[in-house]
């Protein structure tokens, strides 16, 4: 049992890298090796020698050809866990452009061919509770916040524009995070829908008040389940799926105001997850989780029994190198 239960431990952060196609055909391709295994080779566009050759190692790498299903597949066992009372983060990490919210939310427009990890994710548990249903009885919910220069705002609320949510530790009574955010009872992946859409309507209105926003913040879909066996046993859990703000740093020479301001908060919140995932992987016995809003609202599923897979999306053109390398140590850092 303990055996078990330290393999567990080892297996608790798991890191994937997703590369997507190149937009751009007079642009070096900066990708030189993508292996089986997970191992990672790019070449720097300015050092086209082999001294311009870094090597890196994931779990898994996925390549500009590799589809949503194919990236689904290898993160389904993470997502059935939560059926099993676990608790999982899946976030997408990277500079705004690599494909953040293509992984997660699906191609803007939503096609239904191409859906991502938010839909797929959640038509999986409906199927399994179906499954299920002689033995467990569950319930889905859901809620939908972003985290914007460090407040928290309820994307699924009658009136979004307004409250300023707080985030509580997780040991609070009810166990919830953010307590007042809505709370959405979802029956079917059309529910889901619905919600989705509303939740990125409720982002796309502020982004026009202030440029492209939704890329500067932070959106988090929580999915929380509540399961009952036929013996009255209960078992309760919840999945973080989060569309991180854009990682690329700003020149602080060139933004001012607001931009600036805006450009620290990120930094600071992306930083804090970066420690606080570092600090679990080596396994230290503080974990910063209260040094940002997105740590403290992510707390009940990053450490402890929780599992978490961090996605890191890169651009392969030569143009961003140097943001897909800092990309790629962010990354390295935790796995
Ligand atoms: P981000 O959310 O990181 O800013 P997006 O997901 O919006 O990036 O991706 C930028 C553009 O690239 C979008 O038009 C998106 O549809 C496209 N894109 C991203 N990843 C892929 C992919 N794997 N396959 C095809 N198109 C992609
Ligand atoms: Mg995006």
């Amino acid at each position: 049992k303990l055996y078990n239960m330290v393999q567990d431990l080892k297996g608790n952060i798991r890191v994937y890298c997703r590369i997507r196609p190149s937009f751009n055909s007079e642009s070096r391709n900066v990708i030189n090796f993508i292996g089986e295994d997970g191992s990672l080779v790019i070449l720097d566009p300015a050092k086209p020698q082999k001294d311009g050759r870094k090597a890196f190692q994931f779990n898994r790498v996925f390549g500009p050809t590799a589809s949503q299903d194919e990236v689904f597949k290898d993160t389904q066992p993470l997502i059935r866990s939560v059926m099993d009372g676990y608790n999982v983060c899946i976030f997408a990490y990277g500079q705004t452009g690599s494909g953040k919210t293509h992984t997660m939310g699906g191609p803007s427009g939503g096609s239904a061919a191409d859906m991502g990890i938010n839909y797929l994710a959640l038509s999986d548990l409906f199927q399994m509770s179906n499954k299920r249903k002689d033995i467990i009885d569950y319930d889905i919910h859901v809620q939908m916040v972003e985290i914007y220069n460090e407040q928290v705002r309820d994307l699924l609320a009658e009136d979004s524009s307004t409250a300023k949510l707080e985030i509580r530790s997780c040991t609070g009574d009810n166990g919830l995070s953010i307590p007042d955010a809505t709370m959405h009872s979802v029956k079917s992946s059309t529910d889901v829908l619905n919600l989705m859409k509303v939740g990125e309507m409720n982002r796309m209105v502020s982004s026009t008040a202030i440029n492209n926003r939704s890329s500067r913040s932070h959106s988090v879909l929580t999915v929380h389940v509540n399961g009952k066996d036929t013996s009255g046993g209960t078992l309760r859990s919840c999945l973080h799926l989060v569309d991180l703000a854009g990682s690329e740093r700003v020149d602080k020479s060139e933004v001012t105001g607001d931009r600036l301001k805006e450009a620290q908060y990120i930094n600071k919140s992306l930083s804090c997850l970066g420690d606080v995932i570092a600090a679990l992987a080596q396994k230290n016995s503080h974990i910063p989780y209260r040094n940002s809003k997105l740590t403290l609202l992510l707390q009940d599923s990053l450490g402890g029994h929780a599992k978490t897979l961090m996605l890191a999306h890169v651009s392969p053109e030569e143009d961003s190198f140097s943001e897909t390398i800092s990309t790629l140590k962010f990354a390295q850092r935790v796995s």
